[in-house]
């Protein structure tokens, strides 16, 4: 075919937000180019190696849940896999994937090459072809002019990148990388609020330097989790451990006299960085009666030798970095394979940003990832699919759509962002959530497949197997609820054990299930004959049986602030008499003063958690 000079949607950037919305559209049936600098860094990690984590794992289920790529790399890329939390509840519990980075590459560049309507193109973007106030296409750094309905930029870190190693600064997207910095002039002509923000990574070093028997070692976990809906244990790589030392006062010491040529400390850098995710100078600093900090030693790869440290991010010095390394417990001859720097980028307000992502100020252009001021590979992903997707329906003039705060985690991430905006790198958690218990890692499919098959995201191969996962569920739940446990019978006599008191009269497995003494695997015991079910299947019975009560509550809780959203706000409120608001919320009510519920949410910081105290109030006067 030969390459189209008119395209349904262009996505700018093939990092993590990139590469999910290009998928994405073209999934759809858009016809779709992603033109990166460089098709040889289609989704390379900047940082560390690993997909996942508390909160993250939430965002890179449900990007799998719309058939999106990243947690389908993680399988195949995967060198360590954990679940973390597992002895908490299931709304908290997180799958977290060490990767190994060239296999995650090579996986991600695989899917991308593979997917029909999209094409890749390799140039820089340096310009955007505006008309009306519309985004119609996009200028290369050669003058080649393509183009389409729809632009998605997702530029990361390299709009107006600048480098700090110590003292020393340049112009860089990333290490290695030339910055955008014409396409960043022309966006800081138009009308965005633009900021800066920084973060970093910490030093490689060489593993055949490290004395790993005096560090403690930290296995996967057995059995081995998959990160995919669609993911088996046989896809993963061969598994290998990660290793734990500690800084030392010696480190910190280094560290605190060194703090003038850490370009932060010497007010080089305006950007804020990650308060999450902070320097070690920024440790050492903030907690200063701490004398040691934990570093997870973690493999870059089955094939390198380099190891990244996890928890000593630094724009400090060369010199200071290899002295401070040194002073680690098994780190005493590190050889350091390349320095840690910081990286100050632009970054746009999100709260210019509809919750479908395209920007107030132009249409028909979608922003996501780092470039709209959060961090992390999941959060961008999560975005650029959300991105992706609406571009494509508005390139075909359909409706845009989004997910709520109760349906997905992304949907809670939007809704921060445009609502709150951000002044620091924004990352997922799961404590963002209100509805925690609904918006569980283990059933993004089940809150957004079904969605995405209707968008035209869900692939035939991902709906059957859906379908099937669904109907053994239910088949299973209605089983439990009709097969029953006598008084005096061998499964009746199991069951007195269980629960230490004899049993009174019959019960369903579905009721006993109910009980905390008994679990899931305790049922096997109590039916003659039961099916064979994988465990993501039992996973579901168990955790709808259990929580039953909860999840109804939340629903409630949920369907009640629906309906009350059209409630009318009295234009003589006092806001200052209502209990639990901040004075931000306070402020900015009293500054608007809303005519509906529904109206005060959609301002920019007013929280849900904030109109549920408008309702309680209202309620109290009515
Ligand atoms: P990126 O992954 O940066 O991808 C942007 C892509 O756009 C690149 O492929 C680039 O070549 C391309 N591009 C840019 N401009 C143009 C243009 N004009 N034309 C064509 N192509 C263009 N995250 C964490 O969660 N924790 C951390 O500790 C952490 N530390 C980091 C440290 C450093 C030094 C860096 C650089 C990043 C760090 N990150 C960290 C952030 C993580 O890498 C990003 O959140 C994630 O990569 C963002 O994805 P993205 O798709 O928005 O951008």
């Amino acid at each position: 075919m030969n390459f189209p000079t008119q395209f349904d949607v262009i996505v700018i950037g093939g990092g993590h937000a990139g590469t999910e919305a290009a998928l994405a559209a073209a999934r759809m049936g858009a016809q779709t180019l992603l033109l990166t600098h460089n098709i040889e860094t289609v989704g390379v990690m900047s940082c560390n190696p690993a997909i996942g984590g508390i909160g993250k794992s939430h965002l890179v289920k449900e990007i799998d849940a719309l058939g999106g790529a990243m947690a389908r790399a993680t399988d195949r890329a995967g060198i360590q896999f954990r679940v973390l939390n597992s002895r908490k509840g299931p709304a908290v519990r997180a799958t977290r994937a060490q990767a190994d980075r060239q296999l995650y590459r090579a996986a991600i560049r695989e899917i991308v090459e593979n997917q029909p309507n999209l094409f890749v193109f390799q140039q820089a973007a340096d310009d955007l072809i505006i008309e009306q106030d519309r985004v119609c296409g996009v200028v290369t750094q050669t003058g080649i002019r393509i183009h389409s309905k729809t632009v998605v930029l997702t530029a990361g870190t390299f709009l107006g990148g600048r480098i700090h190693v110590g003292m020393d600064n340049y112009q860089g997207g990333r290490m290695g990388d030339a910055p955008a910095n014409k396409l960043a002039e022309r966006l800081r002509a138009l009308p965005f609020k633009v900021g800066r923000l920084k973060t970093g990574t910490p030093a490689r070093i060489d593993a055949r330097t490290v004395d790993f028997s005096v560090m403690e070692e930290q296995a996967g976990d057995t059995p081995l989790p998959v990160m995919s809906y669609l993911g088996s244990v046989e896809e993963h790589p061969r598994q290998v451990s990660c290793y734990i030392t500690h800084t030392t006062e010696a480190t910190h010491d280094i560290i605190r006299s060194n703090l003038d040529k850490s370009p932060m400390y010497a007010g080089v850098i305006d950007g804020i960085g990650p308060r999450y995710c902070p320097s070690i100078e920024d440790k050492v600093v903030r907690f200063a009666d701490k004398s040691s900090h934990q570093i997870f030693v973690e493999p870059e790869g089955l094939t390198s030798y380099e190891l990244y440290p996890n928890g000593i991010s630094t724009s400090l010095p060369f010199d200071v970095q290899v002295q401070f390394i040194r002073t680690m417990k098994g780190f005493e001859n590190a050889h350091m394979t390349r320095p840690g720097y910081a990286i100050e980028y632009d970054f746009f307000d999100p709260q210019d940003l509809s919750h479908w992502m395209e920007t107030r100020y132009v249409q028909n252009l979608f922003f996501a990832g780092q470039i709209n001021g959060t961090t992390g590979y999941e959060e961008a992903g999560a975005q650029g699919l959300l991105a992706g997707l609406n571009a494509a329906l508005r390139a075909r003039d359909a409706e845009p759509w989004y997910p709520l705060r109760d349906q997905a985690y992304v949907g809670v991430l939007m809704d921060d962002l445009i609502t709150m905006g951000t002044k620091e790198p924004y990352r997922m958690f799961t404590s963002r959530a209100e509805y925690r218990l609904l918006l569980r890692e283990d059933n993004a499919d089940q809150r957004l497949t079904e969605k995405g098959r209707e968008l035209g995201l869900v692939e035939d191969e991902r709906w059957a197997a859906f379908a099937r996962k669904q109907d053994a569920i239910q088949a299973e739940t209605a089983r439990i609820a009709t097969s029953w446990v006598r008084p005096n019978t061998p499964h009746g006599e199991k069951v007195a054990t269980l629960l230490q008191q004899p049993l009174r009269h019959e019960y369903s497995l579905r009721d006993l299930l109910k009980r905390p003494e008994i679990s899931y695997a305790n049922l096997i015991e109590l039916s003659d004959t039961h099916p064979e079910l994988p465990a993501e299947v039992t996973e579901q019975v168990e955790i709808a049986v259990k929580y039953e009560g909860y999840i109804k509550r939340q629903q409630e809780e949920i369907d009640a602030l629906r309906k009350h959203e059209n409630t009318a706000l009295p234009t003589d409120l006092d806001y200052s008499v209502i209990s639990g608001l901040s004075n931000e919320v306070r402020q900015k009510l009293q500054q608007v003063r809303p005519s509906t519920l529904a109206q005060a949410g959609r301002i920019s910081g007013v929280t849900p958690a904030a109109v549920s105290l408008l309702l309680v109030h209202l309620k109290k006067q009515s």
